[in-house]
């Protein structure tokens, strides 16, 4: 897994259900980032299709706005939650580690508290 090949663009828009319907293709997977105006609140992914797990959400009640990446694989999924999960913790509603896709072997690369051996896992380098 190489966490380059992943593409950092992304949108932010209000969040509504018939807005997400709208732009999001069925069945992507993906990562999101729920706020509260301009503050992080909620990180989580889509294993199988962002767009139901975004339209059903149980926090669209206090969340303003999102933003999201599809990935091409659930592994890359899990690393980018990780790394949105690490970055703004202190904000969150979910105070939960992410969990593993389901059936994967990999671990949180972001959990090591060595920045430069994270940063060496993450982009599949020895350290
Ligand atoms: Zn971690």
């Amino acid at each position: 897994m190489r966490l380059h090949s992943v593409s950092i663009k992304r949108f932010v828009f209000r969040l509504t259900p018939p807005a997400i319907r709208a732009m999001m293709p069925e069945r992507c997977i993906g990562v999101y980032i729920l706020f509260r105006n301009d503050t992080p609140i909620y990180v989580g992914r889509s294993d199988h299709c962002l767009r139901r797990r975004l339209s059903t959400h149980n926090h669209l009640q206090e969340a303003t706005h999102v933003a999201w990446e599809f990935t091409p694989t659930v592994q890359q999924a899990y690393v980018l939650e990780a790394h949105l999960f690490h970055q703004h913790r202190d904000h969150l509603i979910n105070k939960i580690h992410p969990a593993l896709p389901e059936g994967s072997s990999i671990s949180c690369p972001f959990c090591v508290r060595n920045t430069k051996q994270a940063l060496a896992r993450a982009f599949n380098r020895v350290a």
